[in-house]
């Protein structure tokens, strides 16, 4: 199946000069469009149970993902999520919780606040899913692998003892992975992961590399309804191949 997996950062009033940054007036339009299109959400864990346990999924399912738990989402996103009914998942660096996006200020990109934990819960109890973005957003191909049991297993374990509740989807930082990497997320316990590119033919076809679609700030209405259109999809597994 062609799940569609949407990628998104930060939600704001205006653009920054990053690739990270939509507009609410644009992340309007595209849900609007979602809705109008007859989309429903899921979320990762409705996926995992879908191909493990056969429980169905709606018709026109789509995933909304964000990556960094940026406190913007719940300020900029959510309202106009939850007016069409809408939910996503949200990834979670864990040492930036309540605090901000160490990771980016080296590469000079903006600083913004990161999620505290009662925006987290805020987030599940409004039936949103949490899944983790590693312990400090390090890129894991470049980590020995004492360090990325830490990032993988650890950064679980502390987020299931926060928010007490169970974590299952991982989100591998800068969309880098191997199948080392992809050995200890299994190990972990997650029953899937969250990358950019993938071999996979379908987004479905292997849980541990799921394609998402990158949304851009410079994408047009029309870009965007190309982007989720079940060719494009098509194209892209033929692309990676
Ligand atoms: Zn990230």
């Amino acid at each position: 199946m062609n799940i569609p997996i949407l990628m998104y950062h930060k939600i704001l009033p205006q653009r920054d000069n990053t690739d990270l940054t939509i507009t609410c007036d644009q992340f309007k339009k595209q849900m609007q469009h979602l809705k109008k299109s007859g989309y429903n959400t899921i979320l990762l864990s409705e996926l995992i149970d879908f191909i493990h346990k056969k429980i169905s999924l709606p018709q026109k399912s789509i995933i909304i993902t964000f990556d960094d738990a940026f406190s913007n989402i719940i300020e900029y996103a959510k309202p106009v999520l939850d007016d069409l009914n809408f939910k996503a998942v949200v990834f979670v660096v864990y040492n930036a919780i309540d605090k901000y996006n160490l990771w980016d200020i080296k590469k000079n990109i903006e600083k913004s606040n990161c999620m505290s934990k009662g925006e987290l819960k805020y987030l599940l109890m409004s039936g949103w899913e949490i899944g983790s973005h590693g312990l400090n957003h390090l890129d894991l191909t470049s980590l020995t692998s004492f360090q990325i049991k830490n990032e993988v297993k650890k950064s679980k374990e502390k987020l299931e003892n926060l928010l007490r509740t169970g974590i299952k989807s991982f989100c591998y930082p800068y969309g880098r992975y191997n199948e080392k990497i992809i050995k200890e997320i299994k190990k972990a316990g997650y029953g899937c992961a969250c990358a950019v590119e993938s071999d996979n033919f379908f987004t479905t076809d292997n849980l541990y590399k799921l394609r998402r679609i990158f949304i851009k700030p410079k994408d047009s209405l029309f870009t965007f309804k190309r982007k989720i259109s079940p060719w494009y999809l098509y194209y892209r597994s033929l692309r990676r191949r």
